[in-house]
C-alpha cells in the first residue's frame, strides 16, 4: 500500500506556520488582507471561496469576498479590480475561475497589479516562474510541491511526468519540477500511449480532470502519484486516479478528497503573506 501524501495534515503544518507568520506582521502593524471575487453562482467556485475564507479566519488573515451577478460586465468587474489594486488593507486579488461566460478572464487577470496577484496567474508572474526570477507561484503546483517536500520523496534527478498542460496546473508544475532538477516529461490530450510514458514516471502529477484515467497498471512501482483532479460525479468528488487499483503499485498516493485541494488554499494564504510581507518591507 503506498503512503498517504494526506493534504489534511500537510495543510494543516502549513496554516499553523502561516498564522505565526502573519501574528509577526501583525505586531509589525501590517495585517495580510486577501479580497477575492466571485461571479455568479457556480455551486464548486461557491464552495472554494467560502474555503478560503476559512482559511483566512483560521490564519488571522483579513478577508473580503466580493460577490458579483453573473450579468456583470467586463468594465464593472474591472473597475472593481482597479479599486482593489488601490486598497490599502489588500495584499492579494484573487478572482474566481471560471468566470461566467461572456466575461473574458485573461483580460480580467492581466488587470490585477502582479504585486497583488494572489493566484500567480498574472503574465508577469508566470513569466518570473519560466525565468526562474521571485514571484507568485500558483497555489496549486506549489501546494503539489510543498506535498512531495514534506513527504520526503527525493525529487533531484528523478524522472516526473504531468499529466495536463493547463496553465494554471499543468504547465507551472511542470516548471516547479524543473526547478526541483527532476528531468519533466508533459503528457497531455494529444499524447499517444499515455500508459508508456506514465510507467516511465517516478514522480507522476496528474491534472487532466478525467476521472479515473491513471489506473494501476499505468504506475511505476514505488512511484509518487499526486492527484490533483477534482471531478464530481453524483454529488462526490474523484480525482483523475483510480485510487483503488494505483494504491498497492504505488510508494506515494494523494488522495480526492483530501490531497491537493487543501494544499491549494494554505498556499493561497503562503502567498497573501508573502506579498503582505513585501508591503511591510517597502514599509519599513
Ligand atoms: P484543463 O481542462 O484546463 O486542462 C486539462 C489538461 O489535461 C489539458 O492540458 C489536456 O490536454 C489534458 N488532458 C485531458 N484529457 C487527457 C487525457 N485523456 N490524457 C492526457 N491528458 C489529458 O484543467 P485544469 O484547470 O488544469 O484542471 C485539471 C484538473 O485539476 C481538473 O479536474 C480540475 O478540477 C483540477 N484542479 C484541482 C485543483 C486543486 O486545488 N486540487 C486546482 C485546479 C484544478
Amino acid at each position: 500500500m503506498a503512503q498517504l501524501l494526506d493534504g489534511r495534515v500537510y495543510s494543516e503544518e502549513a496554516l499553523q506556520e502561516i498564522k505565526v507568520q502573519v501574528q509577526e506582521l501583525k505586531n509589525q502593524g501590517v495585517t495580510p488582507g486577501l479580497a477575492v471575487i466571485l461571479v455568479g453562482e457556480d455551486p464548486a467556485s461557491q464552495t472554494y471561496v467560502r474555503n478560503k475564507g476559512k482559511a483566512c479566519e483560521k490564519t488571522g488573515i483579513y478577508s473580503r469576498t466580493i460577490i458579483l451577478p453573473a450579468q456583470t460586465t467586463q468594465a464593472e468587474l474591472e473597475k472593481l479590480i482597479r479599486e482593489l489594486n488601490d486598497d490599502k488593507q489588500i495584499d492579494g486579488i484573487l478572482v474566481q475561475l471560471p468566470l461566467p461566460d461572456g466575461l473574458d478572464e485573461a483580460r480580467a487577470l492581466a488587470c490585477i497589479r502582479p504585486e497583488k496577484d494572489a493566484d500567480g496567474f498574472h503574465a508577469v508572474n508566470a513569466g518570473n516562474l519560466m525565468l526562474g526570477q521571485p514571484g507568485t507561484l500558483p497555489c496549486t503546483p506549489k501546494g503539489v510541491i510543498r506535498m512531495l517536500k514534506l513527504a520526503g520523496v527525493e525529487m533531484d534527478g528523478k524522472h516526473a511526468v504531468v499529466v495536463g498542460r493547463s496553465n494554471i496546473v499543468g504547465k507551472p508544475a511542470a516548471l516547479l519540477l524543473l526547478r526541483e532538477n527532476a528531468t519533466v516529461t508533459i503528457a497531455h490530450s494529444h499524447t499517444k500511449d499515455l500508459g508508456d510514458i506514465t510507467r516511465q514516471a517516478d514522480i507522476l502529477v496528474v491534472a487532466a480532470g478525467k476521472p479515473g484515467l491513471i489506473t494501476g497498471d499505468m504506475v511505476k512501482p514505488g512511484a509518487a502519484v499526486v492527484d490533483v483532479g477534482i471531478n464530481r460525479i453524483n454529488g462526490r468528488l474523484s480525482g483523475d486516479v483510480d485510487f483503488t487499483s494505483v494504491d498497492p503499485v504505488a510508494g506515494w498516493l494523494s488522495p480526492v478528497p483530501g490531497g491537493v485541494g487543501l494544499m491549494t488554499v494554505a498556499m493561497l494564504m503562503d502567498n497573501v503573506v508573502a506579498l503582505a510581507r513585501a508591503r511591510a518591507e517597502k514599509k519599513a
